[in-house]
């Protein structure tokens, strides 16, 4: 029987079975993708998880400095850096060369198999993988969720997955005109969405948006923006959409098992970035689980340690980043647009926005007295989730 069968290898499996099979453990990764990390995604992760996880230069596309946000009226904020914030990636390259490493620690890694159901009992894990047709049962003493977004397995072991969805559309686009990465908050989109459009090689960008409903038409219309400001630029690729979760999985660990990555919505709710926080749960779920290995005890309660720690680590900022967008989306284009104003000329931005870590200067901009205004109506709103004065 192996130690531990990881089902998903993106950010989140891979790293975790990095984790574990770098401690002697027995691991199986299954992916029905046989190209890993070719996930719709735009690829930017912050300096600190490119540092962390020493991303290599050769799997850098782009270095930002800057980043130009766009308000509703069109009104562009440059907020700049002296040094690099965030680094456009090889994502494919990157989530493959995780899952190389942990190959090279000994995973065993099965492609383009897909678990259909999984079982969990007193003797362990068993995962019925279908592949080409064929059925196989994998079996091991516990399993790791990584599936991603909207997955039905955690159900299957009685967990949910993270829910509150949002959905994110992307193209990419020939466009030689922007050549640094651009925010367009509401800017000719629905309210509560935003835009980007990030430049990756040379020539051309990825276009795409996010919001709570239909995110390919919101991209049509950000696309007719673009045009009416004699941005030139032609559509290369297929539209395609997926999902991102808002919120935490109310529970992400059970008797031999934990959920990591968007299925446990450990996403940062202000962007949707959730790279860098799948990688630093699964090192978490890597030490918990590996030491539940070692002593024979994988109930729920041996496992609670996982939630718990990444809780710590992100519990604040899931929340305040909630509180963030859900502000954000019912901000109207006036109100909006004085934010940005504000935000631009006050200082508030001078300490430096962190790329993973947000809740800070939420938190500053809730406190702060030039915004008051504008943020007031949203302080009741506040104190009934729990964030108040002293976040
Ligand atoms: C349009 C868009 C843009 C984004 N841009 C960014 C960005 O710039 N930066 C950032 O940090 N985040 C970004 N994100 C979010 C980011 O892509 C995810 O947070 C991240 O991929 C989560 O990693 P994961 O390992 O949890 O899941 P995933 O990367 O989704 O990997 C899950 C894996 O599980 C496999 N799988 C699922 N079910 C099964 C099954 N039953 N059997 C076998 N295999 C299965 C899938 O094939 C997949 O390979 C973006 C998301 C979207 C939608």
């Amino acid at each position: 029987m192996n130690d531990v069968l990881i089902v998903g290898g993106g950010p989140a499996g891979n790293q975790a079975a990095l984790s574990l099979s770098r401690q002697g453990y027995s691991v199986v990764v299954v992916d029905h993708r046989v190209r890993l990390g070719d996930k719709l995604c735009t690829g930017i992760v912050g300096r600190e998880c490119a540092e962390r996880y020493r991303v290599s230069a050769e799997l850098v596309r782009l270095r930002a400095r800057a980043a130009t946000i766009v308000s509703p009226t069109g009104r562009a904020v440059v907020i700049e850096r002296s040094e690099d914030q965030a680094y456009v990636i090889d994502r494919v390259r990157f989530v493959s060369s995780i899952a190389g490493a942990a190959m090279a620690a000994g995973a065993d890694y099965r492609l383009g198999g897909r678990v259909a159901a999984l079982a969990i009992d007193d003797s362990g894990v068993h995962a019925t993988v279908v592949s080409d047709g064929r059925t196989s049962i994998v079996r091991a003493r516990a399993v790791i969720i990584a599936t991603g977004f909207g997955s039905a397995l955690p159900r299957s072991v009685g967990l949910e997955a993270a829910g509150t969805p949002t959905f994110a559309a992307q193209t990419t686009i020939k466009c030689t005109d922007i050549e640094s990465v651009q925010v367009y908050a509401q800017w000719s989109l629905p309210q509560g969405f935003f835009g980007w459009v990030v430049p990756t090689l040379p020539g051309e960008a990825l276009a795409g948006v996010i919001g709570r409903r239909r995110p390919k038409s919101a991209l049509n219309s950000m696309l007719e923006g673009l045009k009416d400001q004699g941005v030139q630029f032609e559509i290369s690729g297929p539209v395609r959409s997926w999902g991102v979760p808002l919120k935490p999985a109310a529970r992400s660990y059970g008797e031999r098992v934990l959920l990591v990555g968007d299925v446990a919505g450990q996403v940062k709710p202000t962007t949707g970035g959730g790279i860098y926080y799948a990688m630093r749960c699964a090192d978490i779920a890597g030490e918990v689980l590996g030491a539940a290995l070692a002593s024979g005890d994988l109930t729920s309660d041996a496992l609670r340690p996982y939630e718990e720690r990444w809780q710590l680590l992100l519990g604040r900022e899931l929340k305040l980043g909630y509180f963030a967008r859900r502000i954000y989306e019912q901000l109207g284009v006036r109100e909006l647009d004085s934010l940005l104003a504000l935000t631009a000329t006050n200082g508030l931005l001078k300490d430096g926005v962190k790329f993973d870590w947000h809740s800070d200067i939420v938190s500053r901009a809730l406190g702060h007295r030039l915004f008051e205004g504008i943020l007031s109506p949203f302080t009741r709103m506040g104190r009934r989730v729990g964030v108040g004065a002293d976040d």
